[in-house]
């Protein structure tokens, strides 16, 4: 493979994470030969943003026009025509996330190029290959291209590191030009924060985060109270913020928030895909559960295979007996 193309995606002035992990695997695949192509669409108000882009790209395209500073479904798509005119590339890679999801599928309609969803992994020697969970995580089902078709792949969120991406001295083309068509039907209204809650747990430190293990919404003082002894705070799985055990801004995930504290603790959590996706970032991550194959383990730190209401406990006294 000679050439990858890489969507960089930006909200509220700031390019996402998302963003790096691709141009990461982007130079992975072409290990140190070919062209790693970034594609931007924004306004020149954000053209700074493009000082992070441009030394982990050969080339960056950037269609710049004030009325690009948002995404817009239909004018971002029209815009892209534009840019895409000018790359010539075997693999475009873009997030999947709320933006990819959304963009993605039109455009692969437009050109009609051969599209894989929710990428994990990309493999490229002979042929190019896209791996892509099955069955919540169960199966990986591996992709292949006929030689000689291009592929668009939306890739999910944590799936290739952010840090260490190469260097390299990259040239920028900017292009202008007013983006023709009607794109009233759907437009960019303004942005709402989620709600934060009682707590912010994307800003903790710590956090103790029980799943289904935990059994009864009466059993989570258990974990508030190690979280209290750590000075940590309690989230939770998906599970347990449907049951309104904890108030969904508490739930850590692909559908609720992601998470990078130094020390993660799941307790009775299995580490479905869309679980680890919310917080695999982690620096520490401390697993209890049952299931010595319970997946959290495969990405856990620390684990320990046991009954969470033994090992609890037994942990919060120590953590209080350390800390006088
Ligand atoms: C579109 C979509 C979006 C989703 N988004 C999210 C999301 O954002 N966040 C999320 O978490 N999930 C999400 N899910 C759900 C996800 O697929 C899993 O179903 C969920 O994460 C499982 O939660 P859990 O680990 O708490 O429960 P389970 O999978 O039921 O696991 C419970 C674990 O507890 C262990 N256990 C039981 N008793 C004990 C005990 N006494 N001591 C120790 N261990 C014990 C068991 O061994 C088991 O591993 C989503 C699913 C879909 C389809």
């Amino acid at each position: 493979m000679e050439k990858i193309a890489v969507l960089v995606e930006h909200r509220q002035n700031e390019v996402r994470d998302i963003t790096f992990e691709m141009l990461g695997k982007a130079h992975q695949l072409l290990e140190g030969g070919g062209e790693v192509i970034a594609l931007f669409l924004g306004d020149v108000s954000q053209k700074g943003l493009l000082d992070q882009i441009t030394p982990h790209a050969h080339r960056t395209v950037a269609y710049l026009d004030s009325n690009l500073k948002d995404f817009e479904p239909l004018r971002y798509q029209a815009a892209f025509t534009n840019i895409f005119e000018n790359v010539d590339c075997q693999l475009i890679l873009m997030g999947q996330t709320a933006f990819g999801m959304d963009f993605a599928p039109a455009i692969a309609a437009k050109w009609k190029i051969p599209f894989t969803t929710d990428v994990v992994d990309i493999e490229a020697s002979e042929e190019l290959h896209a791996i892509r969970q099955m069955y919540s995580g169960k199966v990986n089902a591996k992709v292949s291209l006929k030689p000689g078709e291009k592929m668009l792949c939306t890739v999910r969120a944590g799936a290739f590191p952010a840090e260490d991406i190469p260097t390299v001295s990259g040239e920028l083309q900017e292009i202008t030009g007013a983006i023709e068509g009607d794109f009233s039907a759907r437009t960019f209204v303004e942005y709402l924060e989620a709600a934060v809650g009682d707590v912010d747990i994307t800003q903790a430190d710590i956090i103790v985060s029980v799943g289904r293990g935990i059994k009864d919404a009466d059993n989570i003082p258990i974990a508030q109270e190690l979280a209290d002894a750590l000075g940590g705070v309690v989230a939770c799985s998906r599970p347990v913020a449907d049951k309104k055990w904890l108030p969904k801004e508490r739930q850590v995930g692909t559908s609720g928030k992601t998470v990078k504290p130094k020390v993660y603790i799941a307790l009775g959590i299995s580490g479905a895909f869309q679980h680890q996706a919310g917080m695999k970032g982690a620096n520490t991550i401390i697993a209890v559960n049952k299931d010595p194959k319970a997946p959290i383990f495969s990405i856990a730190h620390y684990g320990i295979v046991d009954d969470l209401f033994k090992v609890v406990p037994a942990l919060t006294e120590k953590v209080k007996e350390l800390r006088g």
